[in-house]
């Protein structure tokens, strides 16, 4: 895919080659710390080495890492500023480096965004590739480490002993971005070498000294978010749709505040328009480290709306998705104020002309599984989008020959989300992703055992 279109027939796009530290210093709400303020009037934002100036579009680089062979890891950043002031929409993609749908979603919806940028009022920040590392393998996980770059963003009450390694790193620098907040820990802890990163820090000077311990600044001028979407694929063959986080409460945020926060991020997930599974039960959302994703940080961790989109097409650019998505990302842009109706492209249609609605009726939630009991080839039943109730078989597995050896039924109602990929499974494999009947809260206590 093209990194650097600077396509600017009319001459207000930037491609991000002055310094970033042409915002305003007036005009901020003093409610956010001082690089990342949300801004109540018009005024340059800046992200990485990208300016844009209130009607301009400006792509550029947000440098996060030193690599060992001496150039710097950068995200690819689209800044569109409305030409009058209001709310920050965050859409990021290409966490997962082979979730190729995610990052066409990222890019088509920013570019159909730019087309109106006059008639906005806010501004979009696009982020469509967060792991480069993994986009160059083609792979979920970057090769640092060989982790999940989406359960290691910052998350106050995660205790480790150790040193935050790379991919926390990477990750709290671009969760400050996102949410202004600056980040213990998890910092430069050397100076020098990439000529970018001292324009990230919206104004401090380019060659700090060593620090200790490290910490992550917010990297912005007048881009914390508002509401981020964060844009995925689930597995091979998987339907579309959104995942609604439950939001926790306790010692750092009161139920009140949770619920108010948990209604804000409903509305959003209904503007997207896809069927939405609400997230695991709170003990098992902790134990898969989702609270760490891109999304469960910035909403619950940093208290701003924020979900994941699972858009389908998970190897392969599917367009029909890719319209669908843009159509979803542009519905959360209306309701949260950046675009009036009457700006949208006549271009983008609704997720709905290309969607089918949920399967079923009832509020669902994910669900990894059921388990097989035996190993053998997996032969499914039920395909990715159907319904089934308690009791239906879901799966059979089979030896290599064929022979039947056990079948998989379910054990509550719900529809198939996705297939488990590939044929092999073993005991205790869950054989696929379900949406299955939910009676939770979507407001529960941190340390909730599930329902
Ligand atoms: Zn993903």
């Amino acid at each position: 895919m093209d990194d650097r279109d600077d396509a600017s027939d009319d001459g207000s796009e930037t491609d991000g080659t002055d310094s970033g530290d042409a915002g305003g210093e007036d005009g901020r709400d003093g409610s956010s710390s001082e690089n990342g303020s949300r801004r109540t009037d018009s005024q340059t934002v800046a992200l990485g080495d990208a300016s844009a100036a209130p009607g301009e579009v400006a792509r550029g680089w947000l440098s996060v890492a030193e690599l060992p062979t001496g150039t710097s890891e950068r995200l690819p950043v689209v800044l569109v500023n409305g030409a009058d002031p209001g709310p920050t929409l965050w859409l990021t993609g290409g966490v997962h480096g082979d979730e190729a749908t995610g990052v066409a979603v990222v890019q088509d919806a920013v570019e159909a965004l730019a087309g109106v940028r006059a008639e906005l009022a806010g501004t979009v920040v696009a982020v469509p590739v967060v792991s480069p590392a993994g986009l160059r393998r083609n792979a979920r996980h970057t090769y640092y480490a060989d982790e999940d770059p989406n359960r290691h963003f910052p998350d106050a009450d995660a205790e480790s002993a150790r040193p935050p390694k790379l991919q926390e790193r990477i990750d709290a620098r671009l969760y400050a971005a996102i949410t202004g907040e600056t980040v213990e820990g998890a910092g430069r802890s050397a100076a020098g070498g990439d000529e970018t990163a001292g324009a990230d820090a919206g104004g401090d000077n380019g060659d700090q000294a060593p620090v200790n311990p490290p910490v992550a600044e917010p990297a912005g001028t007048g881009v914390v978010a508002d509401a981020l979407i964060d844009c995925h694929t689930a597995g091979v063959g998987s339907v579309p749709f959104a995942i609604r986080d439950r939001v926790l409460y306790g010692e750092r945020r009161s139920e009140d505040a949770a619920v108010s926060l948990s209604d804000d991020l409903g509305r959003l997930v209904d503007a997207f328009g896809f069927p939405t599974v609400r997230e695991y039960p709170a003990a098992e959302y902790v134990e898969e480290n989702l609270q760490r994703s891109t999304a469960g940080a910035v909403l619950n961790e940093a208290g701003i709306p924020a979900f994941t989109a699972e858009l389908g097409a998970h190897s392969v650019v599917d367009d029909d998705l890719v319209a669908a998505g843009v159509a979803g990302v542009v519905g959360v842009a209306v309701e949260l104020g950046v675009v009036p109706t009457a700006a949208v492209p006549e271009s983008v249609g609704e997720p709905s002309d290309v969607l089918d609605p949920a399967p079923v009726e009832f509020p669902v939630r994910r669900f990894r599984g059921p388990t097989a009991d035996v190993s053998g080839l997996l032969r499914h039943r039920v395909a990715a989008g159907e319904s089934f109730a308690r009791g239906d078989r879901l799966a059979d597995v089979v030896s290599a020959t064929g022979a039947h050896r056990d079948s998989v039924s379910a054990d509550r109602d719900g529809y198939v989300l996705g297939r488990s990929e590939g044929m092999a499974t073993y005991e205790g494999d869950p054989i696929a992703s379900l949406a299955v009947r939910d009676d939770g809260d979507l407001v529960v206590p941190r340390e909730d055992d599930g329902a």
